[in-house]
């Protein structure tokens, strides 16, 4: 049973800072029937008019930084250093790259037949309509109106259902876009649980769905029975491998980074770590160091760690941390929720004598704890690293470069950083998404828009004949001439030009 109100709480104090009514069905579907009225005329700004309003957009939200930055620390408990750096950058960014390069992806392409050299055929991109956006609470500005934005450039109206847990933000920043003069119902968001959620799915013409795999999974089967596209962005368990020619310092601190920005609720954050023999007890011990360094604090602190976000993450990580401490792992440093903190606190952490029983190596932790585990070989680290329903991000240390793409090579995932770990998200030309149960689709490059569309192809015929040789009447000389063809042109050997691949260079 779903709760009749919305009730935002500041995780790090547990105080209530909002009470919100959860949006019906009929709001649902009446919020994206008026989205499906205001999408044409958006279409006809064209990509520069619709750059020039997105433009004024940022304007706005530049001069209103701290507003949404203060309101986003507060439903997340995040320090604000993180969410100037990461959220408020990210979107400004993005906002900047799709309207120059909205109309370069979406550019109508002429394709050369091989074969019917008489038509003209020309392939390109129409908006879908409304598009419908779910996200979850890790990301409140990015997952919401920084998937909007390529949706919006794309020609679609948006309408976002936010995560129950953090609402404020995308509301505020959708209220932002109405006063930057975005047409009205272009750019909505309601707030709302899981059936929201179902009803957007039920109106919208696609979704774009980031959470987690288990909702992933009901939303691609609802989405079937409309069958309308959906792209799913789930969860990941993301290995990193450090090699024993690796530089240690820097392996360290992206460790320290990867797995521990946003207190490690993050998709792509790195939740387990392979170490090479040779230089396991010196990886360690640094990691160790720079986590015990680290402080935890209030959004307005200087920390590095603020609280975690959601409750039912937080008992996630105690319990995933309980079984494995109960199954032989050792706690470096951390391992307990803050006893001093009414928030959700929960202290940074770092694990080692883990193994493959345990399910801090086998499920989505989503919260500050680091794994660390010896390997004998790059073979058997890369072997640990594919043993994963996951397959989202990754990353491999080592200074040996020819070395490091072989591995990039092997490893099942969307991604692999060499020496570098989660930048690939903030690369807005690097396609990005998961394998495997990680998710379907992308984001960010060319598919990032793309997605947003319905591609439709036109072929002209040049010539203006009366009749075509394939159409009616049948004849028997009709039938000989396609025999004859069928083997002159497809049977193996020198004469075979059309069927042969080319030979490509590696
Ligand atoms: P979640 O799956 O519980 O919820 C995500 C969203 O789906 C919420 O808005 C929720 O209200 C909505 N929802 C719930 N049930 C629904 C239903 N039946 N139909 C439609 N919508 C429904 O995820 P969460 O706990 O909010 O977020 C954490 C998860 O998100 C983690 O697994 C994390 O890895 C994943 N995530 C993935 C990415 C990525 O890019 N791959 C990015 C961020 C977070």
């Amino acid at each position: 049973m779903e709760k009749s109100r919305i009730e935002v709480r500041n995780p790090a104090t547990s105080e209530k800072i909002a009470e919100l009514a959860p949006a019906t069905a009929e709001e649902v579907a009446r919020a994206v029937s008026r989205g499906r009225q205001a999408q044409p005329l958006w279409e006809r700004q064209g990509f520069g008019g619709r750059a020039k309003l997105l433009y004024r957009y940022r304007d706005l939200l530049i001069d209103r930084l701290d507003e949404i930055a203060d309101t986003l620390a507060a439903e997340t408990g995040r320090p604000l250093a993180e969410v100037y750096a990461n959220e408020l950058f990210y979107l400004c960014d993005a906002i900047g790259f799709w309207a120059k390069n909205a109309a370069r992806f979406l550019k109508p392409e002429r394709l050369r037949p091989h074969l019917l050299k008489t038509k003209k055929v020309v392939s390109g991109y129409e908006p879908l309509g409304v598009i419908g956006i779910i996200s979850p609470w890790n990301f409140p500005l990015v997952l919401t109106i920084g998937e909007a934005i390529p949706a919006l450039m794309a020609g679609n109206a948006v309408v976002i259902k936010p995560s129950e847990l953090t609402p404020l933000t995308p509301l505020l920043a959708a209220r932002l876009a109405e006063e930057a003069g975005f047409p009205p119902a272009l750019l909505q968001v309601l707030a709302g649980f899981g059936a929201a959620g179902e009803s957007l799915i039920d109106g919208a013409d696609m979704v774009s769905f980031t959470g987690s795999v288990e909702t992933g999974r009901k939303v691609a089967r609802r989405a079937a029975e409309r069958l309308i596209p959906v792209t799913l962005e789930l969860g990941g368990k993301d290995p990193m491998i450090v090699l024993r020619d690796a530089d240690l310092e820097r392996a360290a601190n992206a460790c320290v980074w990867g797995a521990l920005m946003n207190s490690g609720q993050v998709c792509t954050s790195i939740e387990r770590v392979y170490v090479e023999e040779p230089v396991y007890e010196n990886f360690v011990e640094r990691v160790v160091a720079k986590v015990k360094a680290l402080r935890q604090g209030g959004s307005r602190d200087e920390v590095e760690l603020g609280s975690m976000t959601s409750e039912v993450q937080l008992a996630k990580v105690e319990s995933q941390v309980r079984e494995a401490v109960a199954k032989g792992a050792r706690v470096l440093t951390g391992g307990r929720r803050r006893p001093d903190h009414p928030g959700l606190y929960y202290e940074p952490t770092v694990m080692v004598d883990v193994h493959h029983g345990m399910q801090v190596l086998q499920e989505e932790t989503f919260g500050p704890v680091i794994p660390i585990m010896k390997v004998k070989d790059r073979d058997e680290a890369v072997r640990f690293a594919n043993s994963s329903r996951y397959g989202l991000d990754s990353s491999v240390f080592t200074r040996d470069p020819k070395g490091a793409w072989e591995i990039a090579g092997e490893i099942q995932a969307g991604a692999v950083c060499i020496n570098d770990s989660l930048v690939n998200f903030i690369i807005p030309e690097a396609p990005m998404g998961g394998i495997k149960e990680s998710g379907l689709g992308r984001r960010h490059g060319a598919e990032g828009i793309r997605k947003y569309c319905r591609q439709k192809t036109i072929v002209a015929d040049r010539l203006g004949l009366k009749s075509e040789f394939a159409w009616f009447p049948t004849t028997s000389r009709k039938r000989d001439f396609f025999r004859r063809a069928l083997r002159l042109l497809f049977r193996s050997g020198w004469r075979n030009k059309l069927s042969a691949p080319k030979p490509t260079r590696r």
